[in-house]
């Protein structure tokens, strides 16, 4: 079979394509003077599927607790748990997958033709020595840190938290780069750069990664996400201030959780797959906007999370992380970093703004009847 580097996003899969292919025309996904690769020619990805589809069961041998609604097919578990192929079609993904992993056609060719299921999800014990949650849900988390034990709830494995991180985090180098933070001012005077940091420790208030009392910095990657973050409304005065960053900064990305490759060496396919899930939903979390009608017990899952990475130090005992960086839920385009210590950012200045329109979309969530 014939296909070229565009037809995946995987880093790795790319480059060996990349390094080794010619160059010509993709049959799967048009794409003119790409890289090719001929698995007639050429075996080096043959076999590099076999470690990750070893993680799915066909459904006829799934254990009987298994829940029906959560099998998938092949393709559709391998699209949705894992950001390997571009977008090609679902045939096109099948014939790659049978193409690369000869072994497993032949000696388990229905996990091809059924629905699959990964068995491990369901295995009580499994999940307790490999899950981030040992064998609880999200939701047993939250109940558990809202309503039994806040600061010492063993529901988390650090350990596995830990390793997760590290696995996702970035360097941020000093460079040309600004980040923004926003505050909605009461007139067209707005604040100067010295009132657009971090809120002083006796006024900082609850934050999906701060607890009351505690300050933290929030910034955005762009001025247009400011706006969204802080839900300015018609007519208000909004100072964005812009901000320099001190020293490099190691950050723990949650937006890198889907990016985070089945085929490097020693990983663990069937964990990473049961724990990516968490991942996302931590990510999810963070980036949920804060409502009005919220209560402070609310936030407490995610302040746990950032507190606990916080904590985590490098073998000469300094901290590890400088921050979180995750997606805007109100911004498409837009990040968002939660920065541990104010002092790394220095606010250089501030401009106002006057909101002049906004625009508003709805989605109907309910009906009453009289
Ligand atoms: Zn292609």
């Amino acid at each position: 079979m014939v296909f070229c580097s565009n037809c995946f996003h995987n880093l790795e899969i790319k480059s060996i394509i990349d390094e080794r292919g010619l160059l010509g025309i993709c049959p799967v996904c048009g794409t003119k003077d790409v890289k090719i690769y001929d698995t007639e020619q050429d075996s080096t990805l043959l076999g590099m599927f076999d470690n990750l589809l070893s993680v799915y069961t066909a459904e006829d041998d799934l254990p009987s607790n298994y829940p029906h609604s959560e099998c998938r097919t092949l393709v559709e578990a391998i699209k949705n748990e894992w950001d390997i192929f571009s977008d090609i079609s679902d045939e096109d993904i099948l014939n790659i997958l049978k193409s690369l992993s000869p072994t497993i056609l032949e000696d388990y060719p229905i996990v091809f033709e059924k629905l699959v299921g990964i068995p491990e999800k369901y295995d009580k014990d499994y999940l307790l020595k490999n899950s981030i949650l040992h064998a609880e849900k999200w939701d047993d988390f939250v109940e558990s840190i809202k309503h039994k034990n806040r600061f010492h709830t063993d529901l988390i494995d650090k350990k596995l938290l830990r390793k997760y991180c590290i696995d996702i985090s970035k360097k941020i180098p000093i460079s040309k780069q600004r980040f923004y933070r926003g505050r909605v001012a009461k007139n067209e005077d707005g604040f100067p750069p010295s009132e657009m940091g971090a809120p002083p420790k006796e006024y900082a208030s609850n934050g999906r990664a701060n607890s009351d009392g505690i300050s933290r910095l929030y910034l955005t990657n762009d001025r247009e996400t400011t706006l969204h973050e802080i839900r300015a409304a018609e007519y208000d005065y909004v100072s964005i201030g812009t901000f320099k960053q001190l020293k490099e900064l190691t950050v723990v990305d949650l937006k890198q959780i889907h990016k985070i490759s089945p085929f490097g060496v020693d990983v663990d396919c069937t964990a990473l797959a049961i724990n990516r899930e968490h991942l996302l939903k931590i990510n999810q979390e963070m980036s949920r906007p804060m409502r009005r009608g919220d209560s402070p017990l609310d936030y407490l899952p995610t302040q746990y999370i950032c507190d606990f990475i916080m904590s985590i130090k490098n073998e000469d005992g300094t901290p590890m992380f400088d921050g979180i960086e995750y997606q805007s839920a109100m911004h498409s385009r837009g990040s968002n970093l939660a920065i541990f210590n104010p002092e790394n950012f220095k606010c250089t200045y501030s401009r106002t703004y006057e909101v002049k329109k906004l625009h508003y979309t709805k989605e109907l969530i309910g009906r009453h009847k009289s």
